[in-house]
């Protein structure tokens, strides 16, 4: 038996852990000859609102935390120091053998270094991302939790060169070296399962009155637009133009919302955060997706829809290669005019992101190196 304890906070997060928790309920039915997995569940509190959080543990049937910190609503230092002291707590109760951390949030890092100062392996679910901007609190998270981890689960052979151009792997301690393990992204697994349940059950292409392939889904959340006035009037601004010619749909996400007065853009669809199927099913019906999320641009993608990203960079930079995506920033004219070309374009996944079963992959990696390490 090994124990691991998964450490989770933010929305992204419930849909990757979804995926791996599936995984080990699936291996310890199913498997003889493999070493059953303990999985115990942190939810920190990052994403404390239920269209944020609890849709997602009903939805994606995440099994219940078996912590709830409900540390969230703070500024980075104070939500990471009281995650730190609480996680740290509770990892000397555990004694995991693992703890398991997805992505770039305050969470993630918070549980890193909990878990390093009690000399407990960590496994980093989206090791080796860069955007190369340290002025993204993303950015600075994962570098630390790179540098701190035993186990770095990258989703791309991009994320694999850039830790290697980091020198990766590193020696941890005398016996310990780190291990930099391609294992394709968990969110492909998540899009392969959920994307099929979307259809047989949400409703919101309905509710919504739309037409597939006629619409435009956008979302914006990440702090160098939210925070920055200029660009988000910019981006909405663009959106509302598009939304003379096509209905544009935007989920706004609670820090957009405080920064945003929706009635100024009148001509955009704005509404609540959606749970995740509603999301994958507006996803693969988009004629396009306007984004600044990490995930969104993914998935749209893996559901063949051609993406705006509304970034100076992305650490997804395959797909800019492979021309499924364009940067095109906050400028007016720029975002609007990639919208309407990349409208015309048809996107074919070339499987830069594994075969869909990276979960079970990050197991049989957490199982063989606990005998290693
Ligand atoms: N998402 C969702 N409902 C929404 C908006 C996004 O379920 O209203 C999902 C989306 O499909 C993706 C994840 O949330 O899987 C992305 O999270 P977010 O954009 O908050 O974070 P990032 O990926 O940028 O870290």
């Amino acid at each position: 038996m090994i124990k691991i304890t998964t450490i989770i906070g933010a929305r992204p997060q419930f849909i990757k852990a979804a995926t791996v928790s599936r995984a080990i309920a699936q291996q310890n039915q199913n498997g003889h000859q493999v070493t059953p997995v303990k999985e115990t569940i942190i939810h920190t509190g990052q994403h404390f609102d239920t269209n944020m959080s609890e849709v997602f543990f009903q939805e994606l049937e995440i099994p219940r935390p078996d912590y709830n910190l409900g540390i969230g609503g703070g500024s980075h230092g104070k939500n990471t120091g009281r995650m730190i002291e609480a996680i740290e707590d509770v990892l000397v109760r555990e004694q995991p053998d693992w703890v398991l951390v997805y992505g770039d949030t305050d969470s993630t890092l918070a549980g890193t270094l909990a878990a390093a100062k009690l000399h407990i392996s960590v496994a980093h679910v989206e090791a080796g991302l860069r955007s190369y901007n340290r002025n993204m609190p993303e950015e600075i998270n994962r570098i630390v939790v790179d540098q701190l981890s035993t186990l770095l689960f990258c989703p791309t052979r991009t994320a694999v060169e850039n830790l290697e151009k980091e020198g990766f792997p590193h020696q941890l301690t005398s016996g310990t070296r780190q291990a930099v393990v391609n294992v394709g992204d968990v969110m492909y697994d998540a899009a392969l399962y959920y994307g099929s349940r979307a259809l047989e059950k949400s409703g919101i292409m309905q509710t919504l009155e739309l037409t597939t392939k006629a619409f435009v889904l956008a979302t914006i959340h990440r702090a160098e637009n939210t925070d920055n006035p200029e660009r988000l009037l910019n981006i909405i601004s663009a959106l509302n133009q598009i939304a003379a010619e096509m209905p544009v749909i935007l989920p706004l996400h609670p820090r957009t919302k405080q920064k945003l007065v929706p009635a100024d853009f009148p001509a955009v669809t704005f509404i609540d955060p959606l749970g995740y199927l509603d999301m994958v099913m507006l996803e693969k019906n988009a004629r396009v997706i306007v984004t600044d999320s990490g995930g969104v641009q993914k998935e749209a993608y893996f559901h063949g829809v051609p993406c705006v990203t509304v970034r100076d960079e992305t650490e997804w930079l395959e797909l800019v290669t492979a021309g499924a995506n364009r940067l095109s920033g906050a400028d007016i004219e720029l975002i609007i005019e990639d919208i309407q070309q990349m409208k015309k374009l048809n996107i074919v996944n070339e499987e830069f992101y594994g075969s869909g079963q990276t979960a079970f992959h990050i197991i049989s990696e957490l199982q063989k190196r606990n005998i290693i390490f």
